[in-house]
C-alpha cells in the first residue's frame, strides 16, 4: 500500500452533549479519593495563597503556622506506622502532599520536608529505638526537623559527601565534623529557622576503616531556638521562590552525638566500634537507603502535576473569557480560545497533564503496595527497583512539564498572567526548582535509562565502565533483536490503523525499543579494548536521555489507559479517548524528526499528524472547561482576579 497518501491518525469521533464532571473528577480522584476529600473539606474553604509583600519572616511564619494546623488535623501521621501513631497508608499521605500543591507550594515543600523527608528518613534508616523516641513528636511537629544531605560542594553526587561521622570507641560517641568548606550543607529545609534536629548524611568511619555514606541523627538547636554548641546555622536568604520554607546551611566542628543517633537499618556500629551491615557491599549499601526514600521524588511528581492543573485551571477559563479582534461572521470580538493557536498552547499541555495524572496515580499505587508489601523477597527487590526508575522518570518529566506549561499558561494570560494577583507568578516561582531538587532532572534520567539498560543498576555500580559496557550490550542486545527485527519495523509503519489507540501505543513502544536497542550497539562499539570508557558513556549521553524519555512517555500512556480502563461513564470515556489521542500525537509531533529520520513516519503522515493534532484540539475545545473542572480545585485556591466576574 502507498504509505505517503493515507493520513496516519483520524482522531476519535467528537464526543457529544456536556461531560459528567462529578464523574471525570471521581476518576481522577483515584483511589484515594477520601483523602482529597478530607483535604478540599479541612482547608478548601479559604485562599491560603501567601501575600507577595509579605517580608520573608512574615512568610515563614505563615507557612509554619499552616504546617501546625495540618500537624493538629492529624494528616501527617498517614504516611507512618500504625505501631507509633501512624495510619500505614503511605499512598494516602503522597496524595495528602499533592493536595496541598493546589493550595500553597511553600506549605506543601515545608511539610515534604518535615514529613516526608525528615520523618520518612528516620522511619526508612532508623530503627526502634528511633521510632520509638522521635516519630510522635515529628508527626505532631514538636520535633521540626531537617534532611541535610546535599552540600556547597556535592549535590547530585552525594555518595562523595564530605561530613564525616566518626566514631570514638573510647566515648562511644561518633564526632560529625565538616572538614572543608565545601562539606557545609547546603539550601537545607526547616535549617534557618524552625528545625531542631536534622538527619545529616556524612561518611561513616570506624577503627577498621571507612564505610560509605550514612545518615545520624543530629540535634541543631536547643529548645529555646538556639544553635548547638559546635553547630553553626546561616540563611539561603530570599530565592526566587518557596519563600515560605526556611531553607539554611549548616556547618559541624566536632560536634559529639551518642552512638544510638546513628539510624542504624543497613549499618551499625557496635560499642566496641566494630561495624555490622545486612548489605555487605558499601555501593549497593547506599543505594539500597536512597531507594527507601524514594516517596520523596513521587511527592515531588505529584505536586508538580498539580500546580500545572492549577496553572492550566486559571489560563483555560480565562481564555473562556477573553475576547480579542472581531472576526467577519462572528457576533462581537473573538474569545481567545478558538484561535487554534491558543488552542495548541494550551490543549496538548492539557491532554498531557491528564496523561500524568493517571501515571502518578499508578506510580503512587505501586509506591503504596511495594512499600506496604514488607517482603524481602526477589520480587519485591525487582518492584522495588523498577519502583525507583519509575519515580526518577516520572519526577523529571513531569517536573518539566510543569516548568514549561506554567509559562505556557502565563503567556496564554498576556499581560494579566504577569500579574501577583492572578497567582502564575507564584506558581512559576515556586515550581521552577521542582525539576532541581530531589535530584537534578538530567542526573535522574540518566539513572532511568542506566537502570532500563541493566536491570540491576547496583551490580553494575561495582562494574568498572568497560564491564558495564560489555554486560549491558550483551543482555540488550539479545532481548531487543527479537523484538526488533527490521522487516516487523517497516510493516507496522507502514500500515497505520488511523484510528487505532494501538497504534499510536506501537509508535512510542517501538521508539524506546529502537532507542535503547541502539544505545546498547553503540556502547558495545566503543567498548573495544582500549576504548576510553568516560568518552564511551559521554558520547552517548544525548542518547541515553532519549531513551529514557522516550521509556517514561510509553509508560505514561500505558498509565493513561489503565485510567480509562476504569472509567465506567461512557460520555467521560469518549472524551477521555480524545485527550489522549492528543497526548500521544503531540509527543509524536514533538519527536517527529525522529520518527522520520528512522522511517516511522513518512513525510506526509508526519505533515497529517500535525493536522490531526490540530484536529483534536478543535474537538476538545468546547470541553476544555469541563477537563479543568474535573480536577477538582476548590475554588478558593484559584481565586485569581481574571476570573472574578466584573
Ligand atoms: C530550594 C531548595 C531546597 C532544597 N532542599 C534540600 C533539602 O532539604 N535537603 C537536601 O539535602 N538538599 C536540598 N536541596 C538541594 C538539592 O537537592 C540539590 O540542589 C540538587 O540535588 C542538585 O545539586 P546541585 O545544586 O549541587 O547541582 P549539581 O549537581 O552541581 O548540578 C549542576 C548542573 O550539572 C549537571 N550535571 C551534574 N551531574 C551531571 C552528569 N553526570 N551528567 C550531566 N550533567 C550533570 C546538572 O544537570 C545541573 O544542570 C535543595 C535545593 C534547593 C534549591
Amino acid at each position: 500500500m502507498s504509505s505517503t497518501a493515507t493520513a496516519p491518525t483520524e482522531p476519535p469521533a467528537e464526543s457529544s452533549g456536556p461531560v459528567d464532571t462529578g464523574a471525570l473528577r471521581a476518576l481522577l480522584d483515584g483511589r484515594w479519593a477520601s483523602v482529597r476529600d478530607d483535604v478540599r473539606a479541612q482547608l478548601g474553604g479559604r485562599r491560603l495563597h501567601p501575600d507577595p509583600d509579605w517580608s520573608t519572616e512574615e512568610h515563614r511564619a505563615y507557612t509554619t503556622g499552616l504546617a501546625r494546623e495540618l500537624a493538629d488535623t492529624g494528616r501527617a501521621t498517614l504516611g507512618f506506622t500504625g505501631e507509633h501513631g501512624g495510619e500505614d497508608d503511605i499512598g494516602g499521605s503522597v496524595t495528602s502532599i499533592e493536595m496541598l500543591a493546589y493550595a500553597d507550594l511553600s506549605l506543601m515543600v515545608k511539610a515534604g520536608v518535615q514529613w516526608g523527608l525528615f520523618g520518612g528518613a528516620v522511619q526508612a534508616l532508623g530503627t526502634d529505638v528511633h521510632h520509638h523516641r522521635y516519630l510522635r513528636d515529628i508527626m505532631s511537629f514538636a520535633l521540626p526537623g531537617c534532611f541535610a544531605m546535599t552540600e556547597t560542594g556535592h549535590g547530585s553526587n552525594v555518595g562523595a559527601v564530605e561530613t564525616t561521622a566518626s566514631y570514638d570507641v573510647a566515648a562511644g560517641e561518633f564526632v560529625v565534623h565538616s572538614p572543608t568548606p565545601s562539606a557545609r550543607k547546603d539550601y537545607i529545609g526547616n535549617a534557618a529557622r524552625d528545625g531542631r534536629m536534622a538527619v545529616v548524611f556524612a561518611q561513616l568511619i570506624t577503627p577498621a576503616g571507612r564505610h560509605g555514606v550514612h545518615a545520624l541523627l543530629v540535634p541543631i538547636r536547643d529548645v529555646d531556638g538556639r544553635p548547638c554548641p559546635g553547630v553553626t546555622i546561616s540563611d539561603c536568604g530570599r530565592k526566587a521562590g518557596l519563600n515560605g520554607v526556611d531553607n539554611g546551611r549548616l556547618v559541624f566542628d566536632s560536634v559529639r552525638v551518642p552512638r544510638d543517633a546513628l539510624l542504624n537499618r543497613y549499618g551499625d556500629v557496635a560499642e566496641d566500634g566494630s561495624y555490622s551491615s545486612p548489605i555487605e557491599n558499601q555501593n549497593r549499601r547506599f543505594f539500597t537507603m536512597l531507594g527507601t526514600l524514594v516517596r520523596g521524588r513521587v511527592s515531588v511528581a505529584g505536586s508538580a502535576a498539580s500546580a500545572t492543573q492549577s496553572a492550566l485551571a486559571v489560563a483555560v477559563r480565562y481564555g473562556l473569557r477573553r475576547r480579542q479582534f472581531e472576526a467577519p461572521g462572528r457576533d462581537g470580538e473573538v474569545v481567545v480560545l478558538d484561535y487554534l493557536v491558543h488552542q495548541r498552547k494550551l490543549l496538548p499541555a492539557l491532554a498531557t497533564s491528564y496523561a500524568l495524572h493517571f501515571a502518578q496515580e499508578e506510580l503512587v499505587v505501586r509506591l503504596h503496595e511495594t512499600q506496604t508489601g514488607g517482603s524481602s523477597s526477589d520480587g519485591a527487590e525487582t518492584a522495588q527497583r523498577e519502583l525507583e526508575g519509575l519515580a526518577a522518570g516520572m519526577k523529571a518529566v513531569t517536573t518539566w512539564h510543569a516548568t514549561h506549561t506554567i509559562q505556557v499558561c502565563r503567556e496564554a494570560c498576556g499581560g494579566a498572567g504577569y500579574l501577583t494577583e492572578n497567582l502564575l507568578p507564584q506558581l512559576k516561582a515556586d515550581t521552577d526548582v521542582f525539576t532541581t531538587f530531589e535530584g537534578d532532572n538530567t542526573v535522574l534520567l540518566q539513572l532511568v535509562a542506566k537502570g532500563l539498560l541493566t536491570e540491576y543498576r547496583d551490580y553494575v555500580g561495582d562494574l568498572n565502565a568497560l564491564e558495564m559496557v560489555r554486560f549491558v550490550t550483551e543482555q540488550v542486545v539479545a532481548t531487543i533483536a527479537e523484538r526488533t527485527s527490521a522487516r516487523g519495523i517497516a510493516q507496522r509503519f507502514r500500515d497505520p490503523a488511523p484510528d487505532d489507540p494501538a497504534w499510536h501505543r506501537s509508535l512510542l513502544a517501538d521508539r524506546e525499543e529502537h532507542l535503547l536497542a541502539t544505545l546498547a550497539r553503540r556502547l558495545r562499539r566503543a567498548g573495544a579494548d582500549g576504548a576510553d570508557a568516560f568518552a564511551v558513556f559521554n558520547a552517548a549521553q544525548d542518547h541515553l536521555l532519549h531513551a529514557a524519555r522516550a521509556h517514561v512517555d510509553r509508560w505514561v500512556l500505558d498509565g493513561f489507559d489503565a485510567g480509562l480502563a476504569r472509567c465506567a461513564d461512557d460520555g467521560v470515556r469518549a472524551l477521555l479517548e480524545q485527550v489522549r489521542a492528543l497526548y500521544a500525537l503531540s509527543l509524536v509531533e514533538a519527536d517527529r524528526g525522529w520518527f522520520q529520520e528512522h522511517d516511522r513516519l513518512t513525510a506526509s503522515q508526519s505533515k497529517a499528524v500535525i493536522a490531526t493534532v490540530n484536529t483534536l484540539c478543535g474537538q476538545l475545545r468546547p470541553h476544555a472547561g469541563a477537563l479543568v473542572d474535573g480536577f477538582g480545585i476548590p475554588e478558593p485556591w484559584l481565586d485569581a482576579a481574571i476570573l472574578r466576574e466584573t
